[in-house]
């Protein structure tokens, strides 16, 4: 009896921590809040493509591979920066994405340019923003009105 009910505790933690992975899975990470490598300063783009990963719910942007020793050195004072950098970025302010008019998806993709979020319906409108976030973000103050 006890062996029986230790087995659907073991059961009822597996079934849940399956359920936290997926919902962690399924959550977009925060976008980047600058346009310079958190680490160098540099301006993101101008040692050849910016090296992008993931850091605790965070999407971190850094202008080269070699920099993320740095970050990883020096973590928790990155991870401030990036924080309060966030703080000044202006929410987005639809509620449908600026490349297909869909509805962006709760917690989902989203890119910050020039201190101004945007949020996005899926990754391919995200990775498509990117290509020319001038153009895409000329068009919000229209869209707002
Ligand atoms: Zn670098
Ligand atoms: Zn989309």
């Amino acid at each position: 009896m006890k062996l029986k009910s230790l087995w659907a505790v073991a059961l009822l933690v597996g079934a849940v921590s399956v359920g936290a992975a997926e919902a962690k899975k399924a959550k977009a990470p925060k976008p980047y809040p600058l346009e310079t490598c958190l680490v160098s300063g540099e301006k993101l783009g101008s040692m050849g493509e910016a090296f992008v990963f993931e850091h605790d719910g965070r999407e971190v942007m850094l202008c080269c591979k070699s920099c993320k020793k740095d970050f990883d050195r020096d973590t928790k004072k990155l991870v401030a920066k990036f924080d309060e950098a966030s703080k000044k970025v202006k929410k987005y302010p639809l509620k449908t994405c600026l490349m297909s008019g869909e509805p962006v998806a709760e917690d989902g993709p989203a890119a910050v340019f020039k201190e101004q979020e945007f949020r996005f319906c899926c990754k391919d409108c995200k990775a498509n923003f990117a290509k020319d976030p001038a153009k895409i973000a000329a068009k919000l103050p229209k869209a707002k009105s």
